[in-house]
């Protein structure tokens, strides 16, 4: 009984001193210490490191809480890579606080409009975010030319005539040069960038149609291997093998997706197993890649699917693993990865210019018709003033372009 009393009372006078010794970090007028978050331009990336964020995790039908499938890679050389900008992602990306000059590399791994659909977004809108170089896309060809990145991107600039038209001779448009690079879709291991240390290959998967390729980034003896979308395939268990970190698709499994999505049985089944991989095929394909990290994602990741996928990925998987949703941010060192989540400003504004803008040639402009030009209200007794101001503030001498 005694000694019952003394162990009692050393417990609890340890538990006091260790409550004490916690206590003494904080201050009720002080700051908060050590959260364990990412806030967006507040971090330097290590000489070593690589940053990866996962800016779309979500699926083709939108929703506000995750973006379709979007990936920045951010290395500590100063190189910055995008996999796949699918819809709703651009918003996600300009929380970054990145100048655009830094964003210049897109990397496709097939042309689903949840991989891609916010590359108008961000290539024309990035014109008007500062971005003063050429945007690079890279892109797998198809199985023939009309179904592949080039055709794509040719299309693309075709279809925003307009929106291209109203930019000429009006800003600074060099951020609106597309250089498009499209690469064979059936290329296996083939390098398809190598600049500045960092060696990207693709290889193909087995997703739609021909023309979907998975992607390994190789910098400084760190592998990232992102596999867009594809079904469990021979190249990536081959070629991902020991990734630092291996994203790999991991759908949502087929009994949830015909309660929560509305798929019949069949739907499920053949979408859920045969078009995309399931959480058990998924951990089937990390448990023969072994990375340090097997991430899954392009699921909707929510406190009542998240226990479910993650239960079948361990019927095949008990490796290292992170579901992936918008926002989570990898640091990876060859001494430790590092999984938060972000905090993100949502009333961000675009970082300023990296260059000295060029004024635009005036002469490019397309005029308004007469017709257009009739209708307007040039109000010179309310325009007038704001062209006062700004003259006043900034010494200058312009004029409204309309007068009467
Ligand atoms: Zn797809
Ligand atoms: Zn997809």
């Amino acid at each position: 009984m005694r000694r019952s009393i003394l162990v009692y009372a050393l417990g609890f006078l340890s538990c006091a001193l260790l409550v004490t010794l916690i206590a003494a970090k904080w201050s009720p007028t002080g700051t908060a210490p050590d959260r364990d978050v990412y806030y967006p331009g507040t971090e330097k990336i290590g000489k070593n490191e690589m940053r990866v964020v996962a800016l779309g995790t979500g699926m083709p039908s939108a929703r506000p809480k995750q973006a379709a499938a979007c990936w920045l890679v951010e290395l500590g050389n100063g190189d910055k890579f995008l996999f796949d900008i699918g819809s709703g992602c651009h918003e996600r990306l300009a929380a970054q606080m990145i100048p655009y000059d830094f964003l210049d590399k897109v990397f496709i791994g097939h042309l689903h409009v949840d991989h891609m659909g916010d590359l108008p977004t961000f290539w024309l809108g990035g014109t008007t975010m500062n971005r003063l170089v050429p945007l690079r896309i890279w892109g797998p060809s198809g199985g023939t030319p009309e179904l592949g990145t080039k055709h794509a991107m040719d299309l693309m600039q075709k279809m925003y005539a307009w929106d291209i038209g109203t930019r000429s001779g009006v800003i600074d448009f060099r951020g609106g040069v597309l250089e498009i690079n499209e690469f064979a879709f059936d290329g296996i291991n083939e390098v398809i960038y190598d600049e500045n240390g960092v060696k990207i290959r693709s290889i193909p998967a087995v997703h739609g149609l021909d023309g979907a390729v998975s992607f390994i980034l190789e910098w400084n003896g760190l592998t990232f291997v992102y596999g867009s979308d594809t079904i469990p395939n021979k190249w990536y268990v081959e070629y991902a093998a020991g990734a630092d970190l291996a994203v790999h698709e991991c759908f949502l499994p087929a009994t949830l997706l015909v309660t929560k999505q509305g798929f019949s049985p069949l739907e499920a089944l053949t979408v859920g197993t045969q078009g995309h991989t399931s959480p058990e095929q998924f951990g089937k394909v990390m448990s023969l890649v072994e990375p340090r990290l097997a991430v899954g994602y392009h699921f909707f990741n929510d406190f009542d699917t998240e226990p479910e996928v993650r239960d079948r990925v361990r019927r095949t998987y008990d490796g290292p693993l992170a579901l992936a949703t918008d926002y989570m941010v990898f640091n990876v060192t060859k001494d430790e990865i590092r999984t938060r989540m972000s905090v993100v400003d949502e009333e961000v504004w675009p970082t300023p210019p990296q260059k000295k803008k060029i004024a635009p040639d005036v002469g490019s402009s397309i005029a308004f018709s007469k017709f257009t030009i009739s209708g307007v209200m040039a109000l010179p007794e309310v325009v007038g003033p704001i062209y006062d101001e700004i003259n006043e503030k900034y010494g200058t001498d312009f004029e409204p372009l309309f007068k009467q």
